[in-house]
């Protein structure tokens, strides 16, 4: 069986503002092939493979039951910032910093709030999401650590793996790559240039469940578990990543489910005090009625489909 699902998004993400996908079920359980519109057919066979692994072969066993996940703060007030750190429950809060036009001294208000909703045994790790240049980003990061008491890690301060390693030489705050990484050499190619101390990884670009693991070991950096904000289904596959790590010190970018308005599913994972439980396998989408995407979008997705399953 195969569904077609449209979900309009609670909060614009990259500059989407309604999220779609295909949902497919084998003998192992349904998967989720969602790959962002703009990505080219031969970039979504690894996201295509990471579905069909959920619905024909399912996961490695899991070594933990439940992911330490993290809390989004957007580009909001300190006011708002501090609301939302103290509704999610998490004790990691990740705050988006360097959005354009926004100045530095907005950021610094805004993680301080955020420390202040923590406390001192919180972590908070800031995605700059490639907005620096190398010094912009030293000097920003060391003003955000200052205002943020610590900082757990910087994500993608910069755009190159250049840039990366030569901000990494100068501060002392771990830096993490993110849009670095996209496929699955991208890691190994982080972990030699000595860009990174963490990875940030998803199950569906870089293939699936095991091929992710693999790509982990290989790179042999601490990996956080991000999604790329699928329904219950997709994130299934990600908490199943996350739960078969051997290591895992860090808490993950898997809570973003409350970024839809809607779910496919009842059985929606949802964090209780900062952690999600792991699924035995990915829920079924019994409220998929609700979402079910109109006939020219699901005629879309299904030619889409058939082109990057020809290409496999
Ligand atoms: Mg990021």
């Amino acid at each position: 069986m195969v569904l077609v699902y449209s979900i309009p998004m609670r909060t614009r993400f990259r500059g989407i503002t309604v999220r779609e996908g295909v949902l497919l079920e084998g003998p192992a359980g349904w998967g989720e092939f969602c790959a962002f519109l703009d990505y080219a057919d031969d970039e979504c066979a690894p996201w295509l493979a990471c579905a069909l692994e959920a619905a024909e072969q399912g996961w490695p066993a899991p070594v933990r039951s439940e992911i330490p996940v993290n809390c989004t703060v957007p580009v909001v007030s300190p006011e708002r910032a501090h609301a939302v750190v103290a509704a999610s429950g998490c004790a990691t809060a990740k705050v988006k910093v360097a959005d354009p036009g926004t100045p530095l001294a907005d950021d610094l208000a805004r993680v301080e709030a955020v420390r202040d909703a923590l406390g001192p045994a919180g972590a908070i790790r800031v995605d700059a999401n490639m907005a620096w240049d190398v010094d912009t980003a030293v000097s920003a990061i060391r003003e955000l650590a200052r205002a943020a008491g610590g900082l757990e890690y910087v994500e993608q301060p910069c755009r190159s793996i250049e840039e990366l390693a030569a901000v990494r030489r100068r501060v002392d705050v771990r830096i993490a790559a993110d849009e670095s990484i996209r496929r699955a050499e991208d890691p190994l190619k982080v972990a030699v240039a000595g860009a990174a101390d963490i990875a940030v990884i998803k199950v569906a670009p870089l293939g699936g469940v095991r091929r992710a693991l693999a790509v982990a070991e290989a790179c042999g950096l601490p990996c956080v578990v991000s999604s790329a904000v699928e329904t219950s289904v997709g994130m299934a596959a990600g908490l199943a990543l996350a739960a078969a790590l051997p290591e895992l010190d860090f808490a993950c970018g898997l809570a973003t489910l409350s970024l839809m308005d809607g779910d496919v599913t009842t059985d929606s994972p949802r964090p209780v005090n900062g952690y999600l439980p792991v699924p035995a396998h990915p829920p079924a989408p019994d409220r998929f009625a609700e979402f079910a995407a109109d006939d020219e979008t699901t005629a879309r997705w299904l030619a889409r489909l058939d082109r990057v399953r020809n290409l496999t």
